[in-house]
């Protein structure tokens, strides 16, 4: 198992793609480019969920459904919308063996169906905010695949809410990314990750502003790890979306929309981890602990899958696993779950029930400890939140240690060329949209976000020498 696998430290990519099959998290689909999300991951994405879907709710949004079709007039009725999307879209010209006098796009997400939908439902001031949020799956055709990261459909909640004015909109959007995303990818994801907003290029179709998190890979490159946009008056101009004020008057509502998807499950996945396999972070984790009993040479198993068992109702309130495989050693056990990431093992033997104790050992760091049973329970809290602590730590340092600050466009050019990542590059820009595009031709590497800690300082544009009043941060992104 572990042995066959390809070593992160030194071929990532190839590691990621044998890790996401090996540890049964997921596998492709038989029409292009879909996705099957096996029950080992689909654990981590009902961990992410109920996480994220306690924090909206804290925030008053409501879960609702939208249908999968969406007329293709809708998505047209945006005009920057329909050109961003129009690339990945699918579509459906028939149904029953008739061909369809309009077409059904597939939905890629939900704005146009919605904004058609509550049209209706927005009459005054009262009926403001309208805060939804949908769990379901959306649609993009893609040429190029890879599980988790980009595949012609994935799992993801997309919020819309409804607001009377622009700056209500736009707090909202805050509001979710700081409560709810950045929340989740430090105190569950254990992933440190750079906010900001995007630039005009990279914003989302139709969107004022788009807010960001960017997180560092394992391998340099940079992945969007969520967005929260704030479509101002767009959509509602596009869609006329009224409501009256209190002084009777018709106003314009100003809508949000943010999302976090299957995505999200990669970015975990290429953050911790070494060469032994996946890194699961504590919170999250599918399995926190697995208990593996050592049955020995000789003598009756049947006593210490007993103190197993017991050990896993006393730890009742973790997801824990006993691996009571009979035909596996335990060090083929051992590697199996290592492999799998599980935060903490748990070894049970006759001679530690004898001396009622259990051996722990830990993921993040192999730490291994003799654990009386009367101290179980403090212990196994204690370690689960500091190897959430490690896998934190360590992200952040890697991070660090791969954030440059660039001044001239040659280290700049050096830095992006090759196939690998370049970590976070920190260099002043113009604001210029053709200079942007100029670079990202030229290196490949594009702007992720000016960061909402951009310290002010007067500089030259790394390409053009035009003058720029911060860093923006520039990566290669997935
Ligand atoms: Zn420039």
């Amino acid at each position: 198992m572990a042995d066959q696998l390809a070593l992160r430290s030194e071929n990532f990519a190839e590691w990621y793609n044998q890790i996401v099959q090996k540890a049964d998290l997921a596998d492709y689909g038989a029409a292009k480019g879909t996705m099957i999300i096996k029950p080992y991951g689909y654990a981590l994405w009902e961990n992410i969920q109920a996480y994220l879907d306690k924090r909206f709710k804290l925030h008053g949004a409501k879960n609702a459904f939208f249908p999968t079709f969406i007329p293709l007039s809708y998505i047209q009725r945006e005009k920057e919308h329909v050109e961003g999307f129009t690339p990945n879209l699918w579509l459906v010209t028939a149904g029953g063996g008739e061909t369809l006098e309009e077409p059904y796009a597939v939905r890629p997400t939900s704005e146009t169906t919605i904004n058609m939908t509550v049209r209706n439902w927005i009459q005054s001031y009262r009926d403001l905010p309208l805060l939804l949020n949908l769990w379901n799956s959306c649609f993009r055709y893609e040429l190029r695949t890879r599980l988790f990261l980009r595949t012609s459909e994935f799992l993801w909640q997309e919020g819309h809410t409804f607001h009377a004015t622009w700056e209500e909109a736009n707090q909202y959007a805050l509001d979710i990314h700081n409560d709810a995303y950045l929340d989740f990818y430090a105190h569950a994801a254990a992933m440190p990750c750079i906010g900001g907003r995007k630039s005009e290029r990279e914003k989302f179709p139709g969107a004022d502003v788009t807010y960001t998190l960017e997180a560092l890979m394992g391998d340099g490159r940079a992945l969007q790890s969520c967005t929260s946009h704030n479509l101002g008056h767009n959509f509602a101009k596009s869609f006329d979306i009224r409501y009256l004020d209190r002084n009777n008057e018709l106003q314009y509502v100003a809508t949000a929309s943010w999302g976090l998807s299957t995505r999200a499950i990669g970015g975990i996945l290429m953050t911790h981890g070494d060469d032994k396999g996946l890194l699961m972070p504590p919170r999250i984790a599918p399995t926190q602990i697995v208990i593996v009993p050592i049955f020995g040479k000789s003598g009756d198993p049947a006593p210490v899958l007993d103190a197993a068992k017991q050990l896993a109702r006393e730890l009742s309130e973790y997801r824990v696993e006993i691996d009571a495989r009979d035909d596996k050693t335990p060090g083929f056990k051992f590697n199996d779950w290592e492999m799998r990431g599980v935060p903490l093992r748990i070894e049970i033997g006759p001679k530690d029930i004898e001396k009622a104790q259990v051996v722990t050992a830990r993921r993040d760091t192999g730490e291994k400890k003799f654990v009386p049973n009367a101290e179980l329970a403090a212990h196994v809290k204690q370690t689960l939140d500091s190897i959430h602590d490690t896998l934190y730590a360590r992200a952040k340092k890697f991070q660090d240690d791969h954030t440059f600050v660039v001044d001239t466009y040659a280290e700049f050019q050096e830095r992006t060329a090759g196939e690998g990542g370049a970590g976070f590059l920190l260099a002043h820009w113009c604001g210029d949209d053709a200079c942007e595009h100029a670079i990202q031709k030229e290196t490949r590497a594009t702007i992720r976000c000016i960061p909402f800690d951009q310290i002010k300082e007067k500089g030259k544009c790394i390409r053009c020498g035009n003058e720029s009043d911060g860093r923006v941060v520039f990566a290669k992104a997935y």
